[in-house]
């Protein structure tokens, strides 16, 4: 009988992706795929070094583990893998620790598979880790994130992802568009870009040699993808020629996510952001100018070192003045080894979180009034196989969240629908035209 391996995430979308492609080199090594809640024998975490209290998560995902397979040999991966392979290493049941560049190599390092009380280590310096490993996810057929960049070249002060992954790096346009027409073959209709900082695409072995841009031309030929999104791209590198190649694109859906992290120019100097908010106003208002209808997602931190109330009223008042959809509202907390974390001017606690829910209720307010301009409109909803208490959900290409009475034969179906109304729990109603009702939110 074939081993069994689980996969457990934590993290973003790129640690989705690569999960995705060690779970490939798995089942190419014989193993079968189980539910993390099934008796498997190998255990595989890929760990995120963002998220909050990683180190607490992690254990107790290992815990869980060994709940549902005691003997189970469990291997943690990711950012907080390479930032703390140590710390990981003492977490009871942890049997093997990998780096950035050794997590790729997976199945090298697990043969034997016999537990034993110290963790094996395998883990190299952020520097020595300079090759780009292509990895997309596969989940449901709907949607598959396609990761096309790694690492940042950035020092933004409150982040570690730089010691986590390394140098900015890419795969070759050729190989990219190949991937993207493989994923397309396989039935999946929307492709998500994704990387750490991927308008800095096409930098191979420390020289650039392709732009984003040139990346974005290239995807938009391939026939039989529907749709492509850009998952997240800094406001200095969303160029006048990607807006207006988007604008015009089949492909390339109306919605963009751009961090702003801070709408006070003295805190993004402090946070060495690239950019100042004049420039980030800009690209909005160049993105309405071409594209009224799409959809701006926004990142912001709140209480930042130095950060005062009126500081804090200048990001706010600056996001309120912006013609944007919703915010992803961060807190801040301190990380080690991150220039922030030195800083003077701590913002306390209570602080940090009530402006943390003065965003939130912003935010809340942007998405509405994003979908009240969008009422009225006929949209193109591609529909996804989870189900909620009878209704299913789907997405329009400007990212409005539509439900419907459950129907499998609308999983993964693109279908054009009428927005109709915002039901009270800030969802809208929508009309199929097709014939069935549904409802956004
Ligand atoms: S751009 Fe800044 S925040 Fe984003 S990954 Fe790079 S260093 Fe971190």
């Amino acid at each position: 009988m074939n081993k069994k391996v689980a996969f457990y995430t934590l993290g973003c979308k790129l640690n989705f992706s690569e999960t995705s492609s060690i779970g490939r080199q798995f089942q190419q090594a014989g193993y079968d795929t189980v539910a993390f809640h099934d008796k498997a024998d190998v255990y595989v975490i890929n760990t995120c070094s963002v998220t909050d209290n990683a180190d607490k998560k992690c254990r107790k995902v290992v815990k869980e583990a060994l709940k549902y397979s005691p003997n189970a040999y469990v291997t943690v991966v990711g950012c907080y893998a390479q930032l703390k392979p140590k710390e990981i290493a003492e977490i009871p049941g942890v049997d093997m620790v990998l780096g950035a560049a050794e997590k790729f190599n997976i199945i090298e390092h697990i043969d034997a598979l016999t537990k034993s009380d110290k963790a094996v280590i395998h883990h190299s310096p952020i520097d020595e880790t300079k090759q780009f490993v292509p990895s997309f996810s596969v989940g449901d057929r709907t949607r598959t994130f396609l990761k096309v960049q790694d690492g940042c070249d950035y020092s933004c002060t409150f982040c570690t992802i730089p010691l986590a992954r390394g140098a900015s790096r890419s795969g070759t346009i050729a190989d990219i568009v190949q991937q993207a027409t493989d994923i397309a073959a396989s039935g999946v209709k929307e492709i998500v870009l994704t990387g750490v900082n991927i308008g800095d695409f096409g930098i191979r072995n420390g020289s650039r040699e392709d732009r984003f841009f040139h990346l974005v031309q290239a995807l938009d030929e391939i026939e039989g993808i529907e749709r492509i999104r850009i998952s997240s791209i800094e406001p200095n590198l969303l160029s006048d020629e990607i807006i207006e190649f988007v604008a015009q694109s089949k492909r390339f859906v109306p919605h963009f996510h751009i961090p702003l992290q801070s709408g006070s120019d003295k805190i993004l100097k402090l946070m060495r952001r690239r950019y100042k908010r004049e420039l980030y106003k800009e690209r909005v208002e160049k993105i309405k100018a071409l594209m009224p209808h799409c959809c701006i997602g926004v990142d912001v931190i709140v209480g930042f070192p130095g950060e005062t109330r009126e500081d804090f009223l200048d990001t706010y008042n600056f996001i309120n003045s912006l013609d944007i959809s919703y915010l992803h509202v961060f807190t801040y907390s301190e990380r080690e080894n991150t220039i922030a974390a030195q800083m003077e001017g701590a913002v306390p606690g209570a602080h940090r979180s009530d402006r943390s829910k003065m965003l939130h209720i912003l935010s809340d307010k942007k998405r509405r009034a994003f979908y009240e301009s969008q009422l009225g409109s006929n949209a193109d909803v591609l529909f996804e196989s989870d189900v909620k208490q009878g209704y299913m959900h789907g997405f329009t290409k400007n990212y409005v969240k539509v439900r419907t009475a459950y129907d499998p034969l609308l999983v993964n179906e693109i279908q054009q629908v009428t927005l109709l109304e915002i039901s009270s729990e800030g969802e809208v109603e929508v009309a199929e035209i097709a014939s069935t009702t549904a409802l956004v939110h």
